[in-house]
């Protein structure tokens, strides 16, 4: 397999790319004359690409490969359930073994917080699908209580929630708004949780925070407290380039949600699974959630899976007064997804790769990362777990900015792209989501690649 990996004709691939794929998120402009680099191999933290070089991963793909790359078990358990049963549904009155196993398995590592449970998990292939389930499941909720006006979905700028209708509505990408008539319909947004950009001059970090959650007070109040479905939002903010709240800002939603009986959504698509050092992302933070979105780590990324976890308050309803949900995918509960989920849980456990993230590499990780507040580029630099971020700054005293049209986030990533590090720039934000199973040495390397692609974009 490797050698075929290593025979590909890189010219002769990247010609084909170009006349027949037609990629997402990608401006094909760009490729033109250059092509796409193809990755075609992986182990451990590193992918080769078609002309042999090895890359440090620092992203995890697109923050899925928990478990990192080249892990057998979760191919024989892909393996095992095709030859034993490739596919079945779970519509009209049938289950499988894989999807019931997962199912509890993913209820009994979500922990009880303020009496709520999660007892039941609807499955999906994504986090997009996920989020517009999430979408038609509170809907339903508050029909099925005979609250059919609280339909607003309450979202934040710059979050990401997915690409689908109803999850690029949700997400509050100006971009994707912008392409599409997006947000669709009762879907409103307000600011972020970012401290860099939106707090006042001098303010703390405490402050800013509850000050940020007041805005969701004052849109449910704009709106009409009666009209409001949920907040969605997610635990630290991916996508949007690493934007970790401040420790005041969980604590105030949860009591405003609370105040207005609105269902709270925590979107863990990148959150969940180890990467905050837990297994939910609301454990770290201390809130509770009526409905999670998960994706991503579920799987490792090896195959797609994704769903939503959904606390009893929902349930409940949905059971008990709902009758049909006239709602699924033919690939809810697959077999073989959810038989490498299985695997691929077992294996964290065993590995105790939360644990590993909270306790040893997240750790090290913060410790090593603060260093960069040193580097003259360097306005910022935050780590949550193992996601962390940098702001590259023209002037650190100022805090001025790059002139955006210098594009110096693109700048660094492109040396580190040729340096051997996956390094992805959200503006002048660079940030990484490594493996969990980065070791202290692999840590290390990866700071030393990170320091010389700065050094190389001043
Ligand atoms: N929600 C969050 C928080 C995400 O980060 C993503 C993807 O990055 C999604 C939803 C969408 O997931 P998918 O790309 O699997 O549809």
């Amino acid at each position: 397999l490797v050698r075929r990996a290593e025979q590909h004709d890189t010219k002769a691939i990247q010609a084909l790319d170009s006349a027949h794929y037609l990629h997402p998120f990608t401006s094909h402009g760009d490729l033109a004359g250059v092509g796409a680099r193809v990755i075609t191999r992986a182990d451990n933290i590193y992918v080769w690409d078609s002309e042999g070089a090895k890359i440090l991963d620092a992203m995890s793909g697109l923050w899925c490969v928990n478990a990192g790359y080249g892990r057998k078990e979760l191919a024989d358990a892909a393996y095992q359930q095709m030859m034993t049963l490739p596919f079945y549904n779970s519509f009209f009155n049938t289950t499988n073994v894989p999807a019931v196993q997962l199912a509890a398995k993913l209820a009994s590592l979500a922990p009880v917080v303020g009496g709520r449970k999660f007892e039941h998990v609807f499955f999906s292939s994504s986090g997009s699908e996920s989020n517009d389930t999430n979408v038609r499941m509170v809907r339903r909720y508050w029909d099925l209580l005979g609250q059919p006006q609280r339909k607003v979905i309450i979202s934040r700028h710059n979050a990401y929630h997915g690409s689908t209708m109803a999850g690029a509505s949700l997400g509050g990408m100006s971009g994707m708004h912008a392409q599409g008539d997006l947000p669709i319909p009762n879907i409103t947004h307000i600011e972020q949780p970012h401290h860099w950009d939106n707090a006042l001059p001098g303010e703390s970090h405490a402050d800013f925070g509850r000050r940020a959650a007041g805005w969701l007070e004052e849109k449910i109040l704009e709106v009409g407290p009666e009209k409001v479905a949920a907040f969605i939002a997610e635990p630290v903010q991916g996508a949007g380039g690493v934007i970790i709240p401040p420790e005041t800002y969980w604590p105030e939603i949860q009591r405003i949600v609370d105040q207005y009986g609105i269902l709270l959504i925590s979107d863990e698509v990148i959150c969940a699974f180890g990467r905050l050092g837990h297994w939910f992302a609301y454990q770290k933070f201390g809130y509770r959630p009526d409905l999670i979105t998960f994706a991503k780590g579920v799987t490792s990324g090896y195959i797609p899976l994704g769903g939503v976890m959904v606390g009893d308050r929902v349930a409940k309803v949905l059971i008990e007064q709902g009758g049909e949900f006239n709602h699924g995918y033919t690939y809810s509960g697959h077999p073989v997804a959810c038989a490498v989920a299985l695997a691929n849980l077992e294996l964290m456990e065993r590995e105790d790769l939360p644990g590993r993230v909270k306790n040893d590499i997240g750790p090290y990780l913060a410790e090593r990362f603060a260093e960069l507040s040193d580097h003259p580029l360097v306005g910022a630099a935050e780590t949550c777990g193992f996601v962390a971020g940098l702001v590259l700054v023209k002037d650190k005293g100022t805090r001025e900015m790059f002139d955006p049209a210098l594009s110096v986030g693109m700048i660094c990533r492109g040396h580190c792209f040729r340096s051997g590090l996956i390094m992805r720039a959200v503006g002048d934000r660079m940030i990484i989501a490594p493996p969990l199973v980065m070791t202290r040495e692999q840590i290390d390397e990866m700071m030393g690649l990170i320091v010389k692609c700065l050094d190389a974009t001043l």
